[in-house]
């Protein structure tokens, strides 16, 4: 599935492919895709004319914005989007073609037929499912620590549940969840409001920096991307922690062990990331006393 940078470089690269371009027709094939409005014909007829202006992205959405109207777009497992000539073949599984009044055409392929197309009247998609209720959006200016740590500190769950909460944050996903708490030194079964404003600090940084990152190695691969195929896995390579289960930790040799936490496979190393430590250096920590940790908790359960 792609996560959060994958769907990020898929943005840039439709914003190389696509924007200026003017739909002339579309074509649905499997109706499926189309979740609102539930004619196809209607969302046919809704598009045409549209002239694409800007690639936006909220969470794991890719926004496509015209003139008028925004269509809102989830590749879930498989979903591809390429440019095409609208001479070429038209592959199989093909699910939905934007012609453009330039010859060329977007394609949607999708072999797993999971993804989703939602059409609203331009700014009114944040009003409505599925974007009313997504988290903070941790690659935009508005990911302060601040905000990060008000939506967190409050959370009883175990901080990976908490991370993967898509009204919290959106789009972090398993692996990169994994890879922001072993580089911030967290056991992934903390539970959130038991970190100190310190890791909470680094947890953010690295949150960031895992992010960019991928972000960065996936703009690498755009070429792929535009050949319909290959596009996601650039980051693999420089994965420290996820996918080593047994390997030995990159930063102290320990082997590294797997585990499940709120039903997701969870890689770490127990000793770069002791359930204690957090602990310990909650008590330490001058804003944390017993206190307060009993005030939130009873705040977030009533
Ligand atoms: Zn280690």
């Amino acid at each position: 599935m792609p996560e959060l940078p994958e769907v990020e470089t898929v943005r840039r690269t439709l914003s190389e492919l696509v924007v200026g371009k003017t739909i002339q027709s579309v074509t649905v094939s499997l109706p499926r895709i189309i979740q609102k409005p539930d004619d196809i014909r209607q969302f046919e007829m809704d598009l045409a004319g549209h002239r694409i202006l800007e690639m936006g992205r909220r969470g794991k959405f890719l926004r496509f914005i015209m003139d008028g109207v925004v269509l809102v777009s989830h590749l879930r497992m498989e979903g591809r989007y390429g440019l095409y000539h609208s001479s070429d073949p038209v592959e199989k599984h093909t699910h939905v073609i934007f012609h453009f009044t330039d010859g060329t055409e977007l394609r949607y392929k999708d072999v797993r037929q999971f993804g989703t197309m939602h059409l609203f009247a331009a700014g009114d998609e944040f009003n409505h499912k599925p974007l009313s209720k997504l988290g903070l959006e941790p690659l935009d200016d508005s990911f302060t620590y601040e905000a990060f740590r008000d939506v967190m500190a409050k959370r009883t769950t175990k901080i990976k549940v908490a991370l993967l909460n898509q009204e919290y944050v959106v789009g972090l996903g398993n692996i990169y969840v994994d890879e922001a708490l072993f580089r911030a030194g967290i056991h992934p079964e903390t539970p959130a409001c038991e970190l100190s404003d310190d890791l909470l600090r680094k947890l953010h940084t690295m949150i960031l920096e895992t992010l960019n990152e991928a972000v960065e190695a996936g703009g690498s691969s755009i070429k792929s991307y535009v050949n319909g195929q290959g596009e996601m896995g650039m980051f693999q390579q420089s994965l420290r922690i996820y996918g080593r289960k047994d390997e030995s930790c990159v930063v102290c040799g320990h082997p590294v062990e797997k585990t499940v936490v709120g039903g997701r496979g969870t890689h770490y190393c127990p000793s770069c990331q002791p359930l204690k430590r957090t602990s310990i250096k909650r008590t330490k920590s001058k804003h944390s006393t017993a206190s307060s940790n009993s005030k939130v908790d009873g705040e977030v359960r009533g």
